[in-house]
C-alpha cells in the first residue's frame, strides 16, 4: 500500500520465498485427481521439479529452516535407498495377448517373496520402448502365486502411451523370435516391490470369498484364488465357496485365460469355484464358444471322500464371514461398496460379517 512492494519482493529472501510458495501451490493443485488421471506425465514431472526446487528455495528464504529441509531430504534419500534395495534387475519374457488387449510379462527368475494381491513397479530397459521409455516406472498387480515354475506374472493392459509401446514391442519381438523358434521375446526389466496387498486380511480365514474384477483387474483374482486353492488343498483354509465375477468387454477375452481358469476349477477340490463372465459389448462376428462349451468346461472337478470329510469339518467351524475382493476401475469398487451397504444387517450377522478389500488401478 505504501508503494514499496517492488522494492521488497526483489530482496533475495522474499524472492526465494515466493518461488517456494509457487512450488507448493503447483504441488498442491497439479496433484489433484483430475491431473493425476488425465495428465499423469505432466503431474509426475511437475511433482518432481516442484519438490526439487522447493527444498533449496526454503533454505534460501530462511536459513533457520535448514534442519527441517535436511530432515525431509534424509527421509527422501532413505526412501530411494529402500526402493533400490527392493529392486531386481532381470530378464522377462513378454507376449502380446490380442484378445485381452494386454501384454503378459513373465519373470521366471523371481518366483518368491510376495503375497497374492500385491503389486510391483515395472521398468523396461529396452530401446524398443522409445527414447525415454526406460525412465518410466509403472505399477502392476502380480497375477501369479509365489513358487510356481513360471515365476512372477504381470498382465499389462494397453491403457496409454507406455503400455501400448510395451504391447507393440512384445508383438515385434515375438514375431522375430517365432522365426528363430522361440515364440516370445525377452527384455531386461527392473522390478521394484512388492507393495500393497491385503495386509492382515487373510482371505482363507473367511467362509466364502467373492472376487468382482473388471478387465485387467483379473490379475488380482488370479493370484488370490490360486493362493486360496493351494492353502485349501494343504488343509489351511476355512473357505467353503469361491466365486469369481469378471466383467470384460468382449467374450473372446476369456480365450487366453481359459486354460488357467479351468485348471483352477479342477484343482479346487474342497472349496467349489464358480466363475461368471459378463461382457459389456456385443461380440463382433461369431460368438467364440459353441453353445455346449461351458457345460463341458466345468467337468473334471474331483470330489473324493477327503473333500466331503474336510467340508463337514469346516461346517463345524460355523460361519466366519464373507470377503469380497474388488479390483478394476474405481467405479466398479464404488458399486460393490454400495451393494454391500444395502445388505440387511441381520443377514450380514448371520454369515459372520462382510468385508471388502479394494484394489483399484488408480488413486
Ligand atoms: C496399484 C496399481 C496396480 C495396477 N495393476 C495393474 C495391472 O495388474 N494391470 C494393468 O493393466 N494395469 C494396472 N494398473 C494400471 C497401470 O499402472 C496403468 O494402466 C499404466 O501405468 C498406464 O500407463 P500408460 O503410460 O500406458 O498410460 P497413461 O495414459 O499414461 O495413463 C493411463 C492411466 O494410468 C495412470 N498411470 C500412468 N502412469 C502411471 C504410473 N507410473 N503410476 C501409476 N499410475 C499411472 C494414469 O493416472 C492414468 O489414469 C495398476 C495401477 C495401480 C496404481
Amino acid at each position: 500500500m505504501a508503494g514499496e512492494f517492488r522494492h521488497h519482493i526483489l530482496k533475495p529472501a522474499a524472492c526465494w520465498g515466493t518461488i517456494a510458495l509457487v512450488c507448493l501451490n503447483c504441488l498442491y493443485f497439479f496433484s489433484s485427481s483430475f491431473f493425476r488421471t488425465r495428465f499423469y506425465h505432466f503431474f509426475i514431472t511437475n511433482h518432481i521439479l516442484s519438490a526439487s526446487l522447493l527444498l533449496p528455495a526454503i533454505v534460501l528464504h530462511k536459513r533457520s529452516c535448514t534442519p527441517w529441509v535436511l530432515a525431509a531430504l534424509i527421509i527422501y534419500i532413505l526412501d530411494l535407498l529402500l526402493r533400490a534395495m527392493k529392486t531386481r534387475i532381470t530378464t522377462a519374457r513378454i507376449r502380446a495377448l490380442p484378445q485381452l488387449g494386454l501384454t503378459r510379462v513373465e519373470i521366471p527368475e523371481i518366483n518368491a517373496g510376495w503375497r497374492a494381491g500385491q503389486h510391483v513397479r515395472l521398468r523396461v530397459v529396452s530401446r524398443g520402448m522409445g527414447l525415454l521409455g526406460w525412465s518410466e516406472i509403472h505399477p502392476f498387480t502380480i497375477a501369479s502365486c509365489a513358487q510356481t515354475p513360471e515365476g512372477m506374472v504381470l498382465m499389462c493392459k494397453k491403457a496409454g502411451d507406455w503400455t501400448e509401446k510395451l504391447y507393440n514391442l512384445a508383438n515385434r519381438l515375438s514375431s522375430s523370435s517365432i522365426e528363430d523358434g522361440q515364440g516370445q521375446g525377452t527384455v531386461r526389466v527392473m522390478v521394484e516391490g512388492p507393495y500393497g496387498g491385503t495386509g492382515h486380511r487373510m482371505f482363507s480365514s473367511f467362509s466364502a470369498a467373492v472376487f468382482v474384477v473388471g478387465g485387467s483387474g483379473i490379475t488380482f483374482a488370479l493370484s488370490s484364488i490360486q493362493e486360496m486353492i493351494n492353502a485349501d488343498n494343504a488343509g489351511n483354509s476355512r473357505v467353503k465357496v469361491i466365486e469369481l465375477i469378471w466383467v470384460v468387454r468382449d467374450p473372446s477375452a476369456l480365450l487366453p485365460l481359459l486354460p488357467i481358469l479351468i485348471s483352477f476349477v479342477r484343482s479346487s477340490a474342497f472349496a467349489p469355484l464358480r466363475i461368471s463372465v459378463f461382457y459389456t459389448r456385443a461380440s463382433i462376428g461369431k460368438f467364440p464358444f459353441p453353445e455346449e462349451f461351458f457345460k463341458k468346461a466345468s467337468v473334471g472337478r474331483m470330489i473324493g471322500p477327503d473333500a466331503h470329510a474336510l467340508a463337514s469339518e469346516k461346517d463345524r467351524d460355523g460361519l466366519c464371514g464373507l470377503v469380497i475382493g474388488v479390483c478394476g476401475p474405481v467405479q466398479l469398487a464404488d458399486g460393490v461398496f454400495e451393494a454391500v451397504g444395502k445388505v440387511d444387517g441381520t443377514r450380514r450377522d448371520l454369515v459372520g460379517g462382510i468385508e471388502v478389500h479394494e484394489e483399484t488401478f488408480g488413486y
